[in-house]
């Protein structure tokens, strides 16, 4: 899709390889491996920490598909491709889904095939854009051409905002964002905490900000104020494994090995 592997920077470190090393994935590189295996000396937790994230992504987007009736969604920082993926997971539901993919890392666009497997009812779509600058991502082509912004959409921000550099305002981008979206729209998101395991997760803060990945992880009430104006849905905002469990599992991790706040919203 206009990218080989060349134009890609293996040099460093990048959150989105990191992760998916954590995933147990294979797209990733010595220097993400090398800043991964560096993470999980300060923090031994940090696969659950990963899959835990891609569990709360699974079980909002069921809810936003299933309870709230949404069709449209717009996932951003939407990582290597990781089965089930989000379209996959609503298609399932509603196959007339229509979902945008958006992400800054040209890996994740050279393995975009793998979220353009839309059912032919519905559509999916995969935009590079970069969050720091919401405008690329409300204009991109993908964007307009797919998503009808007069009705409602979910937007997702699964464990993006705190790769955020700090140098920005995570609240103007997010109210950018959301400020796009017409009412009855939705927002899920999750961003890392501090909060249970502070001596923890600072030094894996300080892990990734080495490896220039900088993490932005805040108390409760910061991630609360991303919901500002919006009215959240049961359970409110709490540690993302006690979000709607599913699965009894889930109640046998503690707030500490997950340290990762989410939540589901209505833009009234
Ligand atoms: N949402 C996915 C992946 C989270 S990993 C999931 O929950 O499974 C974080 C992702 O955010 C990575 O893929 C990374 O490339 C992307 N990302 C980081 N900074 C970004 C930015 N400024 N703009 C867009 N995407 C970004």
């Amino acid at each position: 899709m206009g990218w080989s592997a060349d134009e890609i920077d293996t040099e460093s470190a990048h959150s989105a390889r990191m992760y998916d090393y954590f995933l147990g994935g294979k797209d990733n590189y010595p220097p993400d491996q090398k800043a991964a295996e560096k993470v999980l000396l300060v923090l031994p937790n940090a696969r659950t920490i990963a899959k835990n994230n891609r569990y709360f992504m699974r079980r909002s987007a069921r809810m936003l598909a299933e309870e709230a009736g949404i069709r449209q969604f717009l996932d951003i920082g939407t990582g290597i491709p990781t089965s089930p993926n989000l379209h996959e997971v609503i298609q399932q539901i509603a196959p007339e889904s229509r979902i945008v993919y958006t992400d800054n890392d040209p890996i994740v666009l050279t393995h975009a095939r793998a979220l353009l497997t839309s059912d032919p009812q519905g559509e999916t779509a995969y935009a590079e854009a970069d969050l720091r600058d919401p405008g690329s991502i409300l204009n991109a082509p993908e964007l307009l051409e797919t998503l009808d912004m007069s009705k409602p959409v979910a937007l997702m921000m699964i464990s993006i905002l705190h790769f955020v550099p700090p140098e920005y305002d995570h609240y103007a981008i997010l109210d950018e964002l959301v400020s796009a979206l017409p009412p009855g729209s939705y927002l899920a998101l999750t961003n890392g905490t501090a909060d249970f395991a502070p001596e923890e997760m600072k030094r894996a803060a300080a892990v990734y900000a080495a490896s220039r990945v900088p993490v932005r992880q805040r108390p409760k009430k910061e991630i609360e104020r991303f919901f500002h104006g919006l009215e959240l849905v049961e359970p409110g905002v709490v540690p993302i494994h006690r979000w709607r469990p599913d699965d009894p599992s889930l109640g046998e991790l503690t707030d500490a090995e997950v340290s990762m706040y989410g939540g589901v919203a209505r833009k009234p």
